[in-house]
């Protein structure tokens, strides 16, 4: 029986087949996005084939535990702002989602990073710089 392939096309680039590792890191949207937010830490080009490599190239580039607290942070709101992206019926740009990112981001550490005090401006200009306890 012929049965037709049903591959689901990416609703964001609408050229290539949708799958996690399309969605989350090849999509010309994230493969943007995921830029901004590495140059943002500081983060050379590192490579992320799969998911699971997000965490670990992500901590490469973590100091201490707050900045690994950090760093985690970013790239969990980094996946959930690419995903409610994809399920928006309108995108944005990737300039848009990486605001986005900066500001959940902040959110999200600044309520768990308890003994560190963060300063927002400074984490908007550079997260790695904003967590540094002393
Ligand atoms: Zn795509």
């Amino acid at each position: 029986m012929g049965m037709s392939q049903n591959l689901i096309t990416c609703g964001i680039c609408k050229s290539k087949e949708e799958t996690i590792v399309h969605s989350f890191l090849d999509c010309e949207m994230a493969v943007e996005v995921w830029g901004k937010v590495k140059l943002w830490w500081g983060l050379n080009n590192k490579e992320m084939k799969n998911v699971e490599d997000v965490f670990p190239g992500m901590e490469a580039e973590a100091h201490n535990k707050e900045q690994k607290l950090a760093v985690i942070s970013i790239g969990i709101v980094t996946l959930c702002d690419l995903w409610r992206n994809r399920n928006e019926a309108t995108f944005k740009k990737a300039e848009d989602i990486f605001l986005q990112i900066q500001k959940d981001s902040f959110r999200w550490i600044d309520s768990r990073a308890n003994r560190v005090e963060i300063d927002r401006s400074l984490w908007i200009l550079s997260p790695i710089i904003a967590i540094n306890p002393m």
